[in-house]
């Protein structure tokens, strides 16, 4: 399962307690849900919780986070108190047995809106590309 699709079976889920919200099990909100989806959008009630991802899923996972210069795992970003040097967050190794941490400049929010760009940038470029092949 990727992170989008996690995702989207997240915000499923939400759509789900939100049109039934006298269910409290999870399973049984799914099952009602699912009657009101055409069968392509249903969503699994059950799902391998080998699939999906460890750490929290956030906004970053979907844009993409930066990646080690050392080991090339992910970096986590977490934000800096003030300091004397001026910098902002610090990205720190996703990886255990890799202890890189780097100081930056951007804020987390920066972080993200630069990852954004990046992502949007990469999604129009394959949407570009499919448009070539219909012609
Ligand atoms: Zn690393």
């Amino acid at each position: 399962m990727t992170i989008e699709e996690l995702i989207i079976r997240q915000n499923k889920i939400a759509a789900a307690f939100a049109m039934f919200p006298e269910e409290r099990n999870v399973q049984q909100a799914i099952i009602k849900y699912n009657e009101t989806l055409p069968e392509e959008e249903r969503i699994s009630v059950f799902i391998n919780t080998a699939d999906v991802p460890k750490r929290t899923v956030n906004i970053i996972d979907l844009y993409g986070r930066p990646e080690c210069p050392n080991c090339g795992a992910y970096m986590m970003i977490r934000p800096l108190p003030p300091n004397s040097d001026g910098y902002k967050s610090q990205l720190v190794c996703d990886n255990e047995d890799c202890d890189t941490v780097l100081n930056s400049i951007y804020t987390v929010k920066e972080w993200v809106n630069a990852l954004k760009e990046k992502y949007e940038a990469r999604r129009n470029a394959v949407e570009s590309d499919k448009s070539v092949e219909e012609r």
